[in-house]
């Protein structure tokens, strides 16, 4: 990797999540590709050390396509990593991370930096539900009111790129398909602020980036059908 090379620099920032208004010591990112394989250990220390985030604790899930989410309450990770799809937290320190290559990390904070949270989301979790349950899970752990939380929907397969099979098609409302001859295209991003607004939030940022488009700055697991993975991550900042 040349030293030039920003590699949280995917989404045009370091704090990816401060340009659009989060409160500083929310912290969030997204590694891009030129980084590597988030699966990989080096790169994933390098991500690290780039977010200026080197020696806090790093939470993993075993992601499952579901809609599991986990509510941390201390600093330890836990011995195994959990079979879930979500975290949030109230404590400042753990990292929370979710691996993606075309499913969308879905952030989520309290305006004041009172919670955070983070979600691996791809079409089973979104037929499922896990925006909502996220925005409820909020409310559930920390009496956090809905219209109080932010989404950031992080870079994710396009309704470009993303042809469904009819069984899947069937499971979303027709305002979140793209229907061209006889293709069926899902629009993650368009259901997941759907299902967002649905459940009061007020305040929603889409990124707009396709993964499967933009091969040189994404890992796409459609496009390749290869190991890639980037890493998304959110903190709330101890000091
Ligand atoms: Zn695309």
């Amino acid at each position: 990797m040349s030293a030039a090379v920003d590699p949280l620099a995917g989404l045009g920032s370091r704090l990816l999540l401060q340009g659009i208004g989060s409160p500083a010591r929310v912290k969030g990112f997204v590694t891009c590709r030129a980084l590597g394989n988030m699966k990989d250990e080096a790169p994933r220390r390098a991500a690290f050390q780039s977010a200026k985030l080197v020696g806090c604790p790093e939470f993993y899930l075993r992601q499952v396509h579901g809609t599991g989410i986990v509510s941390v309450e201390g600093t330890v990770p836990p011995a195994a990593p959990p079979e879930a799809d979500g975290w949030i937290t109230a404590v400042p320190g753990p990292v929370l991370c979710v691996f993606v290559a075309d499913c969308m990390p879905l952030f989520l904070w309290e305006k004041s930096g009172k919670a955070v949270g983070i979600f691996h989301v791809g079409w089973r979790g979104l037929a499922a539900g896990m925006p909502r349950k996220a925005v409820a899970a909020f409310g559930e752990s920390y009496g956090v009111r809905p219209g109080d939380l932010t989404a950031y929907v992080g870079p994710h397969i396009g309704k470009c790129c993303y042809r469904v099979g009819p069984e899947t098609a069937a499971q979303f409302r027709p305002e979140s398909l793209i229907r061209r001859d006889d293709a069926v295209s899902l629009d993650l991003g368009k259901e997941a602020a759907h299902q967002l607004r649905e459940s009061g939030l007020g305040q929603i940022v889409l990124a707009g980036d396709c993964t499967a488009c933009e091969t040189d700055r994404f890992f796409s697991y459609r496009r390749e059908k290869a190991g890639g993975r980037m890493l998304a991550f959110i903190t709330l900042d101890p000091e």
